[in-house]
């Protein structure tokens, strides 16, 4: 993507970061956000990205430019869990407020997630016309969160004719920040706590590497129209969660505890063609994904990820 004026929210964040750094050469990136983590601030600008403190639970935006091209609204208030009004509120204004300053937009990406589906049975696809109603046990706020601003955006995409795409994310991953949800649970292998999984079977998710996240969000871009487009946006392949572990073990030598019980944190699986039919595939396999993940962000564990790629090439597919 070149010469666009592009404005991204949640900036600093595992999604958007990699989507502004890669865009801020070629392109005039704006990012918003309160910038609490300084050294992110300071990374984006040295690419050349411009920052510009916005906390969307209080600030207009007034003084930013209006001739934005594309936005990419990634920002979220994911709540405490108890308060359902503020949450609410916080994502909703945000999200009505920057839509209607960049009313002129030719194309507006909000980051959406699977957890506004209501919860079928771990293998259920969910369908993007699947029923409503999200829930998530561990932060009961942010189901709420994420629909409410997805009617936010609905209601605005049609009413100001900007065309617009929900896409609904599945679990990203890749060596920025904490590095996602798979980084998060082998930093509790590495400290020998035990991973709560099902009694039987396992939970199933489509991993989705940020190589693939920057190359898909211009395409979904592409792929914006009024009224909202809503799309599934995860990995080609259904990831067990349990199979996941276990291949971080492999790769690091760092031994896994499994928790098997009747409380594990859900995940969830998404149906791809209509994502397929508008973007096509992925092109990170997800085990190849995970050792180049786990190997960046944890240097100390890069001679034993090489050695077992280096044995099981023929397993790790792309
Ligand atoms: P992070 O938790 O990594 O980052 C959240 C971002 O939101 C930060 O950049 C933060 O910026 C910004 N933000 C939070 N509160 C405010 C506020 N009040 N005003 C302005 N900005 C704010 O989130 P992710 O990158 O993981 O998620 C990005 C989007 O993708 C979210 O909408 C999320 O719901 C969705 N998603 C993510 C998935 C994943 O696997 N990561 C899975 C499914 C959906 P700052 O602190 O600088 O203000």
């Amino acid at each position: 993507m070149q010469g666009k004026k592009i404005l991204v929210t949640g900036g600093t964040g595992q999604v958007a970061r990699p989507v502004a750094e890669s865009f801020a050469s070629g392109n005039e990136v704006w990012c918003l956000g309160r910038f609490g983590d300084r050294q992110a601030r300071r990374a984006l600008e040295e690419l050349g990205a411009r920052t510009v403190t916005w906390d969307m639970a209080t600030d207009d935006l007034e003084g930013l430019p209006r001739d934005f091209t594309h936005v990419l609204h990634s920002a979220v208030h994911r709540g405490d869990g108890k308060d359902f009004e503020e949450t609410a509120r916080i994502n909703a204004v945000g999200t009505a407020r920057l839509m209607t300053h960049c009313s002129a937009a030719e194309a507006f990406l909000y980051v959406s997630s699977g957890v506004v589906y209501n919860r079928a049975d771990r293998t259920h696809r969910y369908r993007e016309s699947d029923p409503l109603g999200g829930a998530a046990p561990w932060l009961p706020t942010y189901p709420v969160a994420k629909i409410t601003a997805e009617g936010v955006v609905r209601g605005l995409a049609e009413a100001l004719a900007l065309p617009t795409v929900i896409a609904r994310l599945n679990i990203a991953y890749g060596p920025y920040g904490h590095g996602g949800v798979p980084m998060i649970l082998f930093r509790e292998m590495r400290k020998e706590q035990p991973c709560a999984v099902p009694r039987d079977g396992q939970n199933y998710c489509n991993l989705l590497h940020t190589d693939d996240v920057v190359r898909q969000v211009p395409l979904l871009w592409d792929a914006a129209q009024a009224p909202a487009r809503v799309v599934n946006w995860g990995g080609d392949e259904e990831v067990g969660i349990t199979d996941l572990l276990e291949y971080m073990s492999a790769l690091t030598g760092v031994p896994v505890r499994l928790d098997r019980g009747d409380y594990s944190r859900e995940t969830a699986i998404f149906d791809h063609d209509l994502r397929r039919g508008l973007i096509g595939d992925c092109s990170v396999g997800w085990k190849t994904g995970i050792a180049r993940t786990l190997a960046d962000l944890f240097e100390e564990y890069r001679d034993r990820i090489d050695a077992h790629v280096e044995a099981h090439g023929a397993e790790i597919s792309k």
